[in-house]
């Protein structure tokens, strides 16, 4: 047994038989999934397979219809009162998130903002920081993504990948215990991707739990602990990226890494 495995309780994700969907289509059909501590949980498949879909219901954004997600020691969306599960209310809801980064393949960021009004924002309106702390963190964090000299910049003075590492750093700013990554250089050109890829593989290296869902083997490689190949709404199979890489048991596996390799 892997000593990864007998830190059970260390587990930051856990999703047992989670299923969801938009009216009559299914969208997820049954995902088990555990995410460690400290581990790189990478998610790759096709388009409309589900990968979104469970990311946003990790965070809380979309809600489980059945089965159970565990997120850092809770039941996404619900609390047990009196012998019954109750949803919680908006303001549970906010805390949960504030302990979840999410990054997206676009940046969303501020456009009328500069880069580091970008990165105090919601330190100051969704934490509660005062704008000192806020500053300081954001100089700190924006440092860390290399982006120090852009701190006054406008987002459209930036480069995509430039803007990508400004999510990133808005996102770690709130201090989360966990980050998801959905397919954060898909909008890349390609000469820009491997400057996110630094900035996510270092943090990585400094114990950041992540979920990332991405198309860049290279990385799920190299990074990632886990890879999961979505396929239909269910992981079809799962193991050590290396091996899954290496290896793939399953034909829709092997297709579909033929594809993006
Ligand atoms: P992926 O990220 O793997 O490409 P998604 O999770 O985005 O897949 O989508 C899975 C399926 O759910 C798709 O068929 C998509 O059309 C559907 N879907 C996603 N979001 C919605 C929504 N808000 N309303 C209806 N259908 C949705
Ligand atoms: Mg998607």
């Amino acid at each position: 047994m892997s000593e990864r495995s007998e830190r059970l309780d260390t587990s930051v994700v856990i999703a047992d038989q989670v299923r969801m969907g938009f009216g009559d289509v299914e969208v997820l059909r049954g995902v088990d999934l555990e995410v460690d501590a400290g581990e790189v949980a990478c998610i790759v498949g096709p388009s409309g397979s589900g990968k979104s879909t469970f990311l946003r219901c990790i965070n809380g954004l979309e809600t489980v219809e059945q089965g159970s997600l565990r997120v850092l020691d809770q039941q996404v969306g619900f609390e047990l009162g009196n012998g019954k599960y109750h949803p919680w209310s908006a303001k549970r809801f906010a805390t949960f998130r504030t302990d979840i980064g999410m990054v997206f393949q676009r940046f969303n960021l501020f456009a009328h903002q500069s880069v580091i009004e970008n990165v105090m924002c919601a330190q100051v309106q969704v934490a509660g920081r005062s704008k000192k702390v806020a500053h300081d963190e954001a100089v700190a964090q924006l440092e860390r993504v290399g982006l120090s000299e852009h701190a006054h910049k406008k987002p459209h003075q930036l480069s995509g990948g430039q803007q990508q590492r400004v999510a990133i750093a808005r996102a770690l700013a709130m201090h989360p215990k966990v980050m998801l990554f959905d397919e954060p250089t898909s909008a890349l050109d390609p000469e820009l991707v491997d400057e996110v890829l630094v900035v996510m593989k270092a943090l990585a290296e400094d114990g950041m739990t992540m979920v990332v869902v991405t198309h860049e083997i290279g990385f799920a490689r190299e990074v990632g602990d886990t890879l999961s190949m979505f396929a239909d709404g269910v992981i079809i199979e799962h193991g050590r990226a290396r091996d899954v890489l290496d290896d793939p048991q399953h034909e829709r596996t092997r297709n579909f890494l033929a594809s993006v390799r």
